[in-house]
């Protein structure tokens, strides 16, 4: 059987090594692709996320805790840079971290593109599953936003009443979302393309999966790359949805905000019918939401519950397996 699973970041990455359980149970093969529209520069290195919470999860290296970064991170050089005063100071990055964006940035300024260099860092991490990231190009989600500007945003004032685009970690991580807000915008999609192997491994798939991930700003990055939605919603293989909001509310993370821009209801029922069946036009044939929203109906989907907390790697396998058997 081969597997295929669209995925965000923490939230994500915590559902691969369920899907990883599952699949060595069963011997089938995994495919992970992952959202770059979190993707930025920061001081000079090129910096993945989303691609690294889902590399350093399924390698072991990650912080159970704080959910992103390295375990046992110190934090020297983000002290030196704000000792220099340098911005951004929002964005913390450790010292071991820095080690993977040193790695990347140097073979991406050398030519390689990312789904290679995707690789050659996964040497080290084994992660178990093939990681590709859902496109080489540049596609970076941005966030329309008004009020005023301060010192060290990013983006200029807009003409349209000082509407303007910041960076979506610009939006996330220094204003937790708590600006007016009016669209998100994935800068570069128009042309993107998508990565070598990605259209291959979905035509080749006998599930894909939609990891209960941020349906605004971690998948929805991923469908808009062109083709690439295309491929999901017309391929052969059953697409299946898990829902990352359990009795109205994300499990963590800030969906509820990034939903409510979009004017969706937060809810297993909202999320489902944003998705929306593929004999509708949408992506989904199953959906799967938690025992606490048993009884959600969405039209054109089949509907199923299960226990979805992701609380350890049974428990999460046992959500794969539930999602496998859906359709
Ligand atoms: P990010 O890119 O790091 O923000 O992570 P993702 O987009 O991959 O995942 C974030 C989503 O994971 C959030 O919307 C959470 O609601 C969801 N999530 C986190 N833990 C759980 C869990 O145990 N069960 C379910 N169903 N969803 C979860
Ligand atoms: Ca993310």
């Amino acid at each position: 059987m081969r597997i295929v699973v669209l995925t965000g970041g923490i939230g994500g990455a915590r559902f691969l090594v369920g899907v990883r359980a599952y699949a060595r149970e069963v011997g089938a093969e995994v495919t992970a692709v992952v959202n770059v529209g979190d993707d930025l520069l920061l001081h000079g290195l090129k910096v993945c996320p989303d691609l690294d919470s889902v590399m350093y999860t399924l390698g072991g290296g990650a912080d159970p805790e704080r959910g992103w970064g390295r375990i046992g991170e110190s934090w020297t050089v983000k002290e030196e840079l704000a000792a220099y005063g340098a911005e951004p100071t929002w964005f913390g990055l450790g010292d071991k971290d820095i080690a993977t964006h040193l790695v990347r940035t140097t073979m991406v300024n050398a030519g390689y593109p990312l789904h290679a260099v995707t690789e050659a860092l996964a040497t080290r991490w084994q992660p178990g599953v093939r990681l590709l990231p859902a496109t080489d190009d540049r596609l970076e989600t941005h966030v329309v936003v008004s009020g005023p500007a301060t010192a060290g945003d990013s983006g200029a004032d807009g003409p349209d009443g000082g509407q303007r685009a910041i960076h979506f970690q610009e939006w996330w991580v220094r204003h937790r979302g708590d600006l007016p807000t009016h669209r998100f915008v994935f800068v570069g999609a128009e042309t993107a393309r998508p990565a070598p192997g990605v259209v291959e491994a979905i035509a080749a798939a006998d599930v894909v999966l939609i990891a209960p991930s941020n349906p605004v700003v971690s998948i929805a990055p991923i469908l808009a790359v062109p083709g690439l939605r295309e491929a999901v919603a017309g391929g052969p293989a059953r697409v299946v949805g898990v829902s990352p909001i359990i009795g109205g509310a994300p499990v963590r993370g800030m969906a509820d905000r990034c939903l409510a821009v979009l004017g969706v209801e937060c809810s297993a029922a909202g999320v489902g019918r944003l998705y929306g069946g593929r004999s509708a036009g949408g992506l989904l044939d199953g959906w799967l939401v938690a025992e606490e929203d048993a009884g959600t109906v969405v039209p054109e989907l089949t509907v199923r519950a299960a226990p979805l907390r992701m609380t350890d790697e049974a428990a999460t396998a046992a959500m794969v397996r539930a999602a496998l058997e859906l359709t």
